[in-house]
């Protein structure tokens, strides 16, 4: 009997748009010297769509930091499948690998990561350079992205003439700056007090908001609960994948005002 073609001529829905993350049997072996092996990730697999907000937790020593690394491209697995979206990266070489983190992954880090003597317009720009693109095009790119995390007032300053919560935003802005398919936030709100850590998840709720992609490692509950999912990593593997049924709202006053409406895109 006939029938319908399967939706998707190609098949599984795995080049469609839906997944930006497809990990599958990621391993990796540190190699300590001598006959001495740590498997930090023992065949771990993951999907993230396009879009999500999730947070990953688990005990210290469990592959958390191992797993940011190989996701964000700053490492390679030792076996293993990585599909970033789309393409396969576990393999590829330094190199290539610093290209594709460029192209497509924004990183925020609990001590921001700064450079000390720069201003906040120069820090975000920086990302920009790596992609030789014309110092007025980097300086338009990087204002807009301090506009849209509502630091547009403080373009000239220094880190050290900036609030911690203002450092988070010029590094999440320096993060936004090249248009990444995924933000990677490691413990962004570690170093902050917990208003300010609300302002930040404030941002990140609208960044959701406007479909981007986070994944963001924390070992705080409250912050998690500000994600649509946590997967919770034990022993190098994904021990439990759970959808926040009632996701935490940043408290009542955490969102200034141009982090709640941003200034049109490319406008
Ligand atoms: P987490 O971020 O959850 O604390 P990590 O990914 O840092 O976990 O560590 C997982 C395991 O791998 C731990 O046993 C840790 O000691 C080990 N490990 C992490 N990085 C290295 C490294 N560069 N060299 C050797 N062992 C490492």
């Amino acid at each position: 009997m006939a029938t319908e073609p399967a939706a998707s001529p190609r098949g599984p829905s795995r080049d469609a748009p839906g997944p930006v993350i497809v990990a599958r049997d990621l391993r990796k072996v540190y190699v300590l010297g001598g006959d001495v092996e740590v498997h930090a990730l023992r065949g771990l697999d993951l999907d993230v769509q396009h879009g999500e907000y999730a947070a990953i937790m688990g005990p210290s020593g469990s592959g958390k930091s191992t797993l940011l690394q190989i996701l964000g491209c700053l490492d390679n697995p030792t076996s293993g499948s990585y599909r970033l979206a789309g393409e396969e990266v576990a393999a590829l070489d330094e190199d290539a690998l610093s290209v594709i983190r460029n192209r497509r992954i924004g990183f925020v880090f609990q001590a921001y990561n700064l450079l000390g003597r720069a201003t906040a317009l120069d820090n975000v720009a920086l990302p920009l350079l790596y992609r030789g693109l014309p110092l007025r095009e980097r300086r338009e790119r990087a204002l807009r992205a301090l506009e849209r995390v509502g630091l547009e007032d403080r373009v000239h300053h220094r880190p050290n003439e900036l609030s911690g919560g203002q450092k988070q935003r010029v590094a999440i802005a320096r993060a936004l700056s090249t248009e990444p398919d995924i933000l990677l936030a490691d413990e962004p709100t570690g170093n902050l007090d917990s208003a300010t850590g609300q302002e930040i998840l404030a941002l990140f709720d609208a960044l959701h908001g406007e479909g981007r992609t986070i994944l963001m490692v924390t070992h705080e509950n409250e912050v998690a609960e500000h994600c649509e999912r946590i997967i919770r990593i034990r022993d190098g593997l994904v021990e439990a994948s759970e959808a926040i049924a009632r996701r935490r709202r940043p408290a009542a006053g955490a969102t200034p005002a141009a982090v709640a409406a941003p200034p049109i895109a490319g406008s």
